[in-house]
């Protein structure tokens, strides 16, 4: 079943199984629909770095802080290069980014906070979102998986840093692999199969398929999947979405359909203050 809940009022994508097993807890993706931003944009664009109107974006992010009752204040972003560092989130980071690229936190592809009333943010089109929660610390973090950080496995990186900073242990941590392009839009050669393959030796060979003269089409979120299992995560404890983001242009962004020029989605994660 679809963990990633397309809510119709608001275009929402809500984590709808985490939200309710954990009360305070607001989890999702964003679609393309709702905002304000116009073409290429149009119209959700969540992200500040692809050169819509900085109000527009501001805008469409205050109007998300707000359909999830979060303070817009605690909306707390960084500077994705595509890399697999970490970077933890504590008040004095609260609310860095969201007005402005300038502020974001430094070159970080993933964030982690214990902290309630942060709302860890990251911008996605095609990529993909990898939501992690340790219900019993109560710790959240957030990563931006493409090729590039699966490769480098940022997925293993994030779980490593909540263990090793919060003291967590790996069979109570939560994953959700959200919306990004599905395999059967994605397509690559070999030095991108070939730097994947080497940190999944061992595993099953179904997040590939060869077409020939060195392309391949690869499943990214299984990808993700086995590298978690490797990690030491449940397997009951990974949810995985079958969103495809370039299949569903409708609903989302997506770089290779939209020809690169294109906005981005924010997946969402935050603990509300509910005292
Ligand atoms: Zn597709």
């Amino acid at each position: 079943m679809e963990p990633f809940v397309l809510e119709q009022t608001t275009s929402l994508l809500r984590l709808a199984a985490w939200e309710e097993q954990f009360p305070g807890l607001v989890a999702g993706f964003t679609t393309r629909i709702g905002g304000v931003s116009t073409a290429p944009y149009a119209s959700m664009n969540c992200g500040l770095h692809v050169g819509d109107d900085i109000q527009a974006v501001v805008r469409n992010r205050r109007n998300l802080s707000s359909l999830l009752h979060f303070p817009f204040e605690g909306w707390t972003c960084a500077d994705q290069v595509h890399g697999n560092h970490i970077t933890f989130v504590e008040s004095a980071e609260k609310g860095r980014g969201r007005n402005s690229l300038e502020d974001a936190l430094a070159a970080s592809d993933g964030l982690v906070t214990a902290e309630k009333d942060i709302l860890l943010a990251s911008f996605y089109a095609d990529c993909v979102p990898l939501l992690v929660i340790d219900p019993v610390k109560r710790v959240i973090g957030i990563a931006h998986a493409g090729w590039k950080g699966t490769a480098a496995i940022i997925s293993q990186k994030i779980v490593e840093s909540i263990t090793e900073r919060f003291g967590s242990h790996r069979q109570d941590i939560r994953v959700a692999i959200g919306p990004s392009i599905g395999s059967c839009c994605y397509e690559v050669d070999d030095r991108v199969v070939d730097q994947i393959s080497v940190q999944l030796v061992g595993e099953k060979e179904d997040w590939l398929v060869s077409k020939g003269q060195g392309k391949y089409q690869i499943d990214l979120k299984l990808v993700n999947y086995y590298l978690f299992i490797q990690a030491g995560i449940h397997p009951e404890h990974i949810l995985q979405s079958s969103w495809c983001t370039s299949c569903r242009n409708d609903l989302f962004f997506s770089h290779r359909a939209d020809g690169g020029k294109t906005g981005r989605m924010a997946a969402f994660l935050g603990w509300r203050d509910e005292v």
